[in-house]
């Protein structure tokens, strides 16, 4: 666009930091619970890991992070989320009809969630840089803003420079009685619908109004929205993470691209 100061919307977790690896203390204290409570080794668990991972990534389009009810994001919006519905399936598969699997996944996640690191992706530091150099940058997520601005400081040495960052966006909570997006749309090749009303992001969106770009790593949780009142987005994606219909979905888009790439990304936005 061709102001003079953009405002560029960032999502934070998964689209500056390495989820896979800020994960890997996390998954490993995860697992080895989760190993205890299905009465088997760990080593046991690790074994069996791989083949539910299949499993889902065979129809990941049926499998998805619900949240009162409807799916909001696919199973493997992050490394999270997949883990989350990994160890759901073992545990079906093992306990059938057992009822307290949700609230035992809660509690594994809450005993863990200490562990995760902070990493970040390739070109992190040149992508926030460059970005908050040339316009005007925002970070909109679910965590924390104190937790984002923790890790901002530790890519920026010590300094948050300034970047605005707006926590708790709730980008996952829809509410379909409220009329201010169509309720979904279902763009081509995809397995679901993808809820728009998402009033608590849309306000934030409007908030920051005239946005110039949005860039995040989950369509469904950070561009279907701003896709729809007309904003450039960018998918960044994840390898074995980012659904296929996604990443299709940026094919010959009129507003919006995709790349695995901070420093490509920067490249075409600057
Ligand atoms: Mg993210």
């Amino acid at each position: 666009m061709a102001n003079e100061r953009p405002t560029r919307v960032i999502d934070f977790d998964g689209t500056v930091t390495d989820v896979q690896q800020e994960a890997a203390d996390y998954l490993a204290a995860y697992r080895e619970q989760a190993a205890h409570k299905l009465a088997m080794t760990p080593d046991i668990l690790d074994m069996i890991i791989p083949l539910a991972r299949k499993e889902i990534l065979k129809k990941p389009g049926i499998h998805g992070w619900e949240v009162n009810g409807l799916i909001v994001a696919p199973a493997t919006a992050d490394v999270y989320l997949f883990n989350r519905a990994i160890i759901r399936k073992i545990w079906q598969h093992l306990e059938p009809g057992f009822e307290g699997i949700g609230v035992a996944l809660d509690e594994l996640h809450q005993n863990s969630y200490d562990r995760a690191g902070t990493a970040f992706r390739d070109h992190a530091l040149e992508f926030v840089t460059e970005l908050h150099r040339s316009g005007k940058l925002v970070v909109v997520t679910n965590s924390e803003t104190k937790k984002v601005k923790e890790k901002l400081a530790t890519l920026l040495g010590g300094e948050d420079h300034g970047i605005e960052v707006v926590g708790n966006a709730k980008k996952y909570l829809v509410d379909p009685a409220w009329e201010g997006l169509p309720l979904s749309v279902t763009p081509p090749g995809f397995p679901r619908p993808v809820y728009l009303r998402r009033p608590h992001y849309h306000a934030v969106l409007e908030g920051l109004n005239p946005v110039s770009a949005v860039i995040g790593d989950v369509y469904e949780l950070d561009l279907a929205v701003p896709e729809h009142l007309g904003i450039t987005t960018v998918l960044v994606t994840t390898p074995d993470m980012t659904p296929d219909w996604e990443i299709n979905h940026y094919q010959n888009h009129d507003n919006g691209f995709t790349s695995g790439s901070l420093g490509e990304i920067l490249g075409k936005l600057t």
